[in-house]
């Protein structure tokens, strides 16, 4: 089989999980370098409970740095592998729309897919939730953004 067969299986197979759980329901937490940086800050000073955030992401780089080349993570629309030198744009963190999710999956876009969706401008976060919906409806043909405004996480301050 392919790398991108697998990519692409592997995936579907993790968005089925998720599905299962929530009936569909998903919510994506989208966070870009500028986002990160105010996580991490918001979480050291207590201000934000979403140590789980940071500590996916970091996973998340992390096994893209180790990652032999075949099995590195992709960029979720067009499939380019991730490199220590090029990491993703923008990290989506995607998990069943449910009070305690038991599981998610991690998910990155590269710089060409992230502009493409309007990434960095304006309101960016609804442009990648709407590229990544016909991946979710690829599994779940009725998958639908829990509330659209939950595209990043509930940061003190934002409005
Ligand atoms: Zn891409």
């Amino acid at each position: 089989m392919s790398e991108l067969a697998e990519f692409a299986q592997e995936l579907d197979r993790a968005l089925d999980d998720l599905g299962h759980e929530s009936g569909g329901a998903f919510c994506i937490v989208l966070v870009d370098r500028v986002e990160a940086r105010r996580l991490i800050k918001a979480v050291l000073t207590g201000a934000l409970d979403r140590l789980y955030v940071i500590q996916a992401i970091d996973s998340f780089i992390k096994r893209i740095g180790t990652a032999s080349r075949r099995l590195a993570p992709r960029c979720v629309l067009c499939s380019k592998p991730f490199r220590p030198g090029k990491l993703p744009t923008v990290i989506a963190i995607i998990a069943g729309y449910i009070d305690a999710p038991s599981t998610g999956v991690m998910a990155g876009f590269c710089k060409i897919c992230a502009r493409r969706a309007g990434w960095p401008v304006g309101d960016w976060r609804r442009g990648l939730g709407a590229a990544l919906l016909p991946e979710l409806r690829h599994i779940w043909p009725d998958a639908r953004l829990a509330d659209p405004m939950q595209l990043c996480c509930d940061m003190p301050g934002r409005a």
